[in-house]
């Protein structure tokens, strides 16, 4: 068992990445905390894993943009768990597309918030226990357009670009002190979230779904969606100790869709 007691707390982890993230970490002996705004998908999840693996689970309602809030969810986990988390998984994000001009400062502010100050919430949150300790994992979910643009992001990819800038910064800060502090940049991943997508590709230019998601995969030399799974055996590499010797990196699983 790779991460056998080992406590890790999973943001987003009620569907999608997140939840395929904790399934692989409880497969391998790790309790995960579960935070998200949607009770009803951690509870499922948790519960889920709790009958599948006997690990012990924890599903909190919780909005990362809201620093209260992820002050009382680690708070709770805590209280159960006894200690912070060893491991945490930076996952939650939400995903608009708009041309530039249509992107007003709502929309930006909105993914501001979520995808890169929740990431700050709760790396604050985390982070002092992990130095106590002399160990941790801070796994981020990026995105490859973290390291890249495409028109129609402009919010969503400027979020992710703060993102690598703080693992980045932050894996250099604490690298001496057993803690690693990676980022993964997926493709398009066959989540809810590009599902979305190809709704909002049909609903504005009209392509069938078929031919939006041909145009998706199409954006992979692979010619296929990442599956959430694929994500997942990275970030389990990752959380182990086998991943000790990588960090401060931003690793693409994305089937070769960006080279650098
Ligand atoms: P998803 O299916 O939409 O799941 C997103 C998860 O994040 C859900 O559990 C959602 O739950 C949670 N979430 C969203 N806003 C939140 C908030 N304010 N506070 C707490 N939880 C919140 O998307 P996914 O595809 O699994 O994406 C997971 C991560 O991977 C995201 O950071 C995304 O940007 C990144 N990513 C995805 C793709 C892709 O193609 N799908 C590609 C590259 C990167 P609630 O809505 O219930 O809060």
């Amino acid at each position: 068992m790779k991460l056998a007691n080992k406590l890790a707390f999973i943001t987003g982890g009620g569907r999608g990445i997140g939840r395929a993230i904790a399934f692989a970490f409880a497969r391998e002996g790790a309790s995960v905390a579960l935070a998200a705004r949607t009770r009803a998908q951690v509870d499922s999840v948790a519960n889920e894993i709790a009958s599948e693996f006997g690990v012990e689970t924890l599903a909190l309602e919780c909005d990362v943009a809201d620093a209260e809030n992820v002050g009382r969810a680690f708070a709770r986990a805590s209280e159960q768990f006894g200690g912070g988390p060893d491991i945490l998984v930076n996952n939650a994000g939400i995903a608009e597309t708009a041309p530039f001009t249509k992107t007003d400062e709502a929309m930006w502010q909105r993914h501001l918030a979520v995808n890169l100050t929740g990431t700050f919430h709760c790396t604050s949150a985390a982070l002092p226990e992990m130095l106590e300790r002399g160990w941790g994992r801070i796994i981020n979910i990026a995105s490859i357009a973290g390291k890249t643009g495409a028109p129609y992001i402009s919010a969503y990819a400027a979020s992710k670009h703060g993102v690598l800038g703080l693992t980045r910064s932050l894996a250099l800060e604490v690298g001496a002190n057993g803690i690693t502090v990676n980022a993964i940049c997926p493709g398009y991943v066959d989540t809810e979230m590009t599902s979305r997508g190809i709704a909002n590709i049909v609903a504005k230019t009209g392509k069938s779904a078929d031919d939006a998601l041909s145009t998706l995969k199409r954006a992979s030399p692979q010619n296929r969606l990442v599956t959430a799974a694929e994500v997942a055996a990275l970030a389990l590499l990752l959380a182990s100790e086998e991943g000790r010797g990588i960090n401060g990196q931003a690793i693409n699983v994305d089937g070769g869709t960006v080279l650098f």
